[in-house]
């Protein structure tokens, strides 16, 4: 296998269910120390987006 997608593998790997971000949305979800979800998020387009979208549904 190439190494190529590594990186972008690996972002995958982390990324949030729509089950998660939901409720990190509604702040159900206890703070993680390290911040991993908020970092995740802010280096992530795909997770950004379900986020935004869902964000936007939610207010609706
Ligand atoms: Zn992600």
């Amino acid at each position: 296998m190439s190494r190529v997608g590594e990186q972008a593998a690996r972002d995958t790997t982390n990324c949030l269910d729509e089950t998660t971000v939901t409720l990190f949305l509604a702040r159900r979800l206890a703070p993680t120390p390290s911040g991993v979800l908020e970092q995740h998020i802010d280096t992530c387009p795909r997770c950004r987006r379900v986020l935004s979208a869902l964000a936007r549904s939610l207010r609706e």
